[in-house]
């Protein structure tokens, strides 16, 4: 006999007892719960699996919800590691039924995963040094002038998504499933260091930046500052570095973007 699991596009179970009419429930928890497996040997045994978040802990291992379906899908038996499962009508259970009867299992896995919700270390990590204030966005700035060479820079830059690279890589991606996402997360807080022709390419840009700053300057008559790390006021966890900063009428005009590419190294340039 072929066992056979089915996750998506579930036919409806007909609970044993009366679903509450409580749309509240069905909604609000809906999201907590996932990977719901049928399990179906030979004809006559069907069981469904799903894990149900904890809404007190969602740290905490979730609850395991086993269903048992006769032929015509009528529930035989429930049961839910909750401490109120055993009596087989408990919220978890609740849920997993109203999971089942309201697919079309896709759409669901589209949604915000709210099992995936950070973890107290790092909601900490989130409060403390992300979400900061406008006090704190200036002394960022202030302190990280240097850019590349600076150490701060590179913390302040690590921990948010910045313009350029990271942007980038959000704006390209078109995996959209959960696991192309999660690898693309991962990229983004796993940077690789640089290295090789990628690394000769960096140095050449920040040995020629400064000259071209110069150049700007002069020819278009403007003051360009030097520019720190620039977190976004309302949304912290992104941040930029532009190159230099133009000063129109004492007052900051716009952002300078420099490129010097290695391949226009030997062309000539016209200032
Ligand atoms: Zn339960």
């Amino acid at each position: 006999m072929n066992n056979l699991v089915i996750k998506y596009g579930f036919q409806s179970i007909i609970p044993n007892f009366i679903l509450p009419n409580n749309k509240g429930l069905n909604l609000n928890q809906s999201g907590h719960v996932f990977n719901v497996e049928e399990h179906r040997l030979g004809n006559s045994f069907c069981k469904i699996i799903g894990f149900v978040v904890r809404q007190t802990s969602v740290t905490l291992e979730p609850y395991k919800v086993e269903l048992e379906l006769d032929d015509a899908r009528n529930l035989k038996y429930a049961s839910c590691q909750c401490p109120a499962g055993s009596g087989s009508r408990c919220k978890h259970i609740v849920v997993v039924i109203a999971y089942v009867n309201s697919e079309d299992g896709t759409s669901k896995t589209d949604e915000p995963q709210q099992w995936g919700k950070p973890s107290k270390m790092e909601q900490t990590i989130y409060h403390q040094e992300v979400n900061v204030n406008e006090e704190i966005i200036k002394q960022i700035f202030n302190q990280t002038l240097n850019q590349y060479n600076d150490k701060l820079w590179s913390h302040h830059r690590k921990i948010r998504i910045s313009a350029s690279l990271k942007a980038h890589k959000i704006k390209v991606s078109r995996n959209t499933s959960i696991d192309g996402q999660t690898r693309l997360a991962m990229s983004l807080i796993n940077e690789n260091t640089i290295t090789g022709q990628g690394l000769s390419n960096v140095l050449y840009g920040s040995q020629t930046e400064k000259k071209a700053i110069e150049i700007f300057s002069t020819m278009f008559n403007l003051k360009v500052l030097k520019c720190g790390l620039v977190v976004h006021k309302d949304q912290p966890w992104l941040c930029a570095s532009p190159d230099g900063l133009i000063i129109k009428n004492n007052k900051i005009n716009s952002a300078l973007e420099i490129k010097c590419p290695i391949s226009c190294k030997k062309k000539k340039t016209y200032y």
